[in-house]
């Protein structure tokens, strides 16, 4: 199966083994690249803490006397010196260094976890008619260290919208969750189209508002963008019942299209003028290698057409689902099969399709390496939807296909399409009223299972069944 078809396949539940995995920790697997940091240099008169030597209470209850190493007396190097302190800390708290008597007076570490992560889709689930859905904030804050268990969480974004740059949506969306989102964490429906941006050379650019997206094509490295303005301002004739505005027509560019050779056809948003858009898409689609002006008698010599992604509805601040992308691709479907007696053929980004989750994976993996030092995958992967048709069914079919190499666990939120009384087609692992819910419940069960690891660890050791003296544990575990 292609990466980039829309092929159904039969949901399995993944094995249990899957689900056992032991528990790692990353400021360990960061302590590799920081070894050196406080190492201790021979100097007669001058203490120095050596992660080697230390104590707890030099680490935790200072003050303690710290020259650190030259290379760490530069201004910009402060941020080093935490960081060996905390993984210091951590390498003396794995190691088993007790307390003591004396109470600390540091705040609780935060520990960044690399065993699992978060994947979030954004309308339905974070935002809602353009603003925050209230509990999203909050959920923010538990992944970053704001829970009772100190630990930070990495997590991406995955989204089927967009019509802006990733950096003009990051910047958006930072502001709507009042925190720093980078366009390291962030995928649009459109993101991946970038890849073929050197497969066509000239292309119709389709969708969102003013000139965003050829802004967007044009960024990706796209050499020669068409929007249908351009077509519209070379033959006005083209769309009988709508002339464009003088804004639209000065931003326009005016070209002789009967000499040009349109390659593909890119939706990469949803389109503010369906019918005028249709018109030009079809023309495309029927006519002599993508030049306007020309039919093709078989119908069988129009450009490709890509869409950003299929969903048929998404949810907006009106109280029922509007129409999406998705419903503009079935309608040109019917509209060119009853043009022309033949299915049209295209291909959807996005979600739910393989070839998304397998660049949020390599996104999500080269986040993890940048800001975290993660330097492996993630075990568990929990992706947050409110769709099942797109969010749910990808996270499930991919989580089953053998591109997967984590498991992919799909939460469910009652936020945004998905109405409470109606049965989801695709099955998720779990349903929550909130992205908040979501985070606790991935969160819970993955401090269940290191629970439960150590009990049979334990278990082992004692040479009897502990983990049936702990009947909660059970409890938590056979509610999944
Ligand atoms: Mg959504």
């Amino acid at each position: 199966m292609g990466l980039w078809t829309d092929q159904a396949s039969e949901a399995q539940k993944p094995s249990e083994a899957s689900l056992w995995k032991p528990q790692l920790n990353g400021a360990e697997s960061n302590m590799a690249c920081q070894d050196g940091l406080l190492s201790p240099e021979s100097h007669p008169t001058i203490r120095r803490l050596s992660s080697a030597t230390a104590s707890f209470d030099d680490l935790h209850l200072g003050p303690s006397v710290v020259v650190p190493p030259k290379h760490m007396q530069e201004p910009s190097d402060a941020h080093e010196t935490a960081a060996a302190l905390e993984i210091a800390k951590h390498r003396m708290s794995v190691a088993g260094v007790t307390e003591g008597t004396s109470t600390p007076t540091t705040p609780p570490e935060t520990t960044t976890t690399d065993s699992y992560a978060f994947a979030f889709d954004i309308d339905g689930v974070l935002i809602r008619g353009g603003k925050p859905i209230p509990e999203a904030i909050e959920a923010m804050k538990v992944l970053n260290g704001q829970n009772k268990y100190g630990i930070k969480v990495p997590y991406i974004f995955l989204t089927n919208g967009g019509g802006k740059t990733e950096q003009e949506r990051c910047v958006q969306l930072s502001r709507q969750m009042e925190l720093e989102i980078s366009p390291g964490q962030f995928i649009c429906g459109h993101t991946p189209m970038k890849e073929m941006a050197e497969k066509y050379k000239t292309v119709l650019v389709v969708g969102g508002e003013g000139e965003k997206c050829r802004d967007v094509a044009e960024g990706y490295g796209f050499k020669d963008v068409v929007t249908p303005g351009d077509i519209m301002k070379d033959n006005e004739r083209t769309t009988p019942f709508r002339k464009l505005t003088d804004q639209e027509s000065q931003h326009s560019r005016k070209r002789n299209f009967a000499q040009v050779e349109i390659e593909a056809i890119f939706v990469f948003a949803d389109s503010r003028h369906w019918g005028d858009d249709q018109q030009i898409i079809i023309d495309l689609l029927t006519s002599k290698n993508g030049r306007l002006g020309t039919r093709s008698e078989k119908y069988d010599e129009g450009p490709p057409i890509y869409f950003s992604h299929n969903d048929i509805i998404w949810s907006a601040e009106h109280e029922h689902t509007r129409l999406g992308m998705g419903a503009l691709r079935t309608s040109l479907e019917a509209i060119y099969e009853g043009i022309t007696g033949k299915k049209l053929i295209s291909t959807a980004f996005g979600k739910p399709q393989l070839g998304t989750f397998q660049f949020a994976t390599r996104l999500l993996q080269q986040w993890r390496k940048d800001t975290h030092g993660i330097n492996k995958p993630p075990e568990t992967v929990y992706f947050v939807g409110d769709t099942p048709d797109s969010d749910i069914r990808g996270t499930n079919e991919y989580n089953e296909s053998d591109l997967s190499e984590n498991d992919w666990y799909s939460i469910l939120v009652r936020t945004g399409v998905f109405q409470e009384g109606t049965k989801p087609r695709f099955t998720p692992r779990a349903t929550v009223d909130t992205v908040l819910d979501a985070v606790k419940h991935g969160i819970k069960r993955e401090m269940d299972r290191a629970i439960k690891k150590k009990i049979m660890a334990q278990s082992a050791v004692d040479g009897e069944a502990v983990i049936e003296e702990h009947p909660a544990t059970e409890a938590a575990l056979d509610r999944e």
